[in-house]
């Protein structure tokens, strides 16, 4: 049986691949410094509380297991705050994978699925967007994904690290099997959002600009399920368990949705009209954005099993229902 580490496998995308690995036979081992992540999520499992800022705390884990591959999920994701303060960014995001890859080199461990992300490309110039498009990324969160993927490029040359980069397009939904989905400390998300207009968390979802050049004037993007992402990284594990190359991967559904079919479906899943309003464009947001998953399909034998936006939201609600129950209970 393998054993494998998880960073940040308290988080959203973490704890749905965690229990993905799980089932599947592996031994799980999480990391997260809970910062992000939520102890419930990865309730019963093994369970080490330590930042990557600590090489030290890291070293401790490899020295009391031994780990065959990692999945490194732990990183600050909200574009905004980046572009606020990339400090934080470059040394949480960058500093502390060259921590993590030092001590995984240090143990010979030298296998490692990565969290990348289609913001790695920037501006598009083509669609759908496959692995070979220029990468350019607009804002800081972006650059951390990217450096990363070019120091896997030196480390592969210069000392045999292989990995698996997985650029996720929007992940979106929920396990209907455990007790876990989207929770963040600042919900910037556009279906959560959506979802909390009928909790009563929120008055109304601002539709960010209806000027774009798509049929109906919203933004488009992929909205691809988290259980389907956990099974990407289990087959990218899989592969790179028995000898596999480096590979970087789009991971979407290869099809888009506009923010107002997005709110269409939360109405057809609910029942019920959720109150909107029309403001400006955010900065930074293209028309349209959807993957090409013919590499994931050919490359992981990767199936989305999710293809349709409705069942995505169905998850989606039924989590953000049990969310709000557990926010007006604490
Ligand atoms: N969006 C919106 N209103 C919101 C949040 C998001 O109209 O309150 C739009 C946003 O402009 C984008 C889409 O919804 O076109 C998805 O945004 P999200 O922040 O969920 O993900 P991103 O694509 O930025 O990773």
């Amino acid at each position: 049986m393998s054993t494998i580490l998880v960073t940040g496998g308290a988080g959203y995308i973490g704890s749905h691949t965690v229990h993905e690995l799980n089932k599947n036979g592996f031994n799980v081992i999480v990391l997260d410094n809970f910062s992000e992540g939520h102890r419930e999520f990865v309730d019963g499992l093994k369970t080490y509380e330590v930042d990557l800022c600590d090489v030290d705390g890291i070293g401790k884990v490899f020295e009391e297991n031994k780990i065959d591959a990692v999945v490194h999920f732990a990183a600050f994701a909200y574009v905004g705050e980046s572009v606020q303060n990339p400090q934080k960014y470059y040394y949480n995001n960058v500093v502390n994978t060259l921590n993590l890859l030092k001590v995984m080199l240090e143990n010979d461990c030298k296998k490692i699925v990565f969290s990348s992300t289609c913001a790695t490309y920037g501006e598009p110039k083509y669609m759908p967007l496959d692995e070979k498009h220029s990468q350019n990324p607009i804002n800081p969160y972006g650059q951390t994904k990217l450096t990363i993927e070019k120091i896997f490029k030196d480390y592969d040359r210069a000392y045999g690290l292989k990995y698996y980069a997985l650029r996720y397009f929007n992940a979106a939904g929920a396990s209907t099997e455990k007790e876990i989905g989207e929770w963040h400390r600042v919900e910037t998300h556009l279906i959560p959002l959506i979802l909390q207009t009928l909790t009563g968390e929120r008055e109304k979802i601002t539709i960010f600009g209806e000027d774009y050049n798509t049929p109906d004037g919203t933004c488009i993007r992929d909205y691809v399920h988290v259980d389907d992402l956990a099974s990407a990284h289990r087959l990218a594990l899989q592969n790179l368990l028995a000898g596999a190359e480096s590979e970087f991967i789009n991971l979407g559904t290869g099809r888009g949705n506009s923010v107002k079919e997005i709110i269409s479906s939360v109405e057809r899943v609910t029942g019920r009209k959720v109150p909107t309003v029309i403001g400006a464009r955010r900065e930074g947001d293209p028309d349209i954005l959807y993957a090409s998953n013919e590499k994931a399909k050919k490359v992981l034998g990767w199936e989305v099993k999710y293809t349709n936006i409705d069942d995505i939201v169905k998850t989606a609600w039924a989590w953000e229902q049990k969310l709000h129950l557990k926010k007006s209970t604490n």
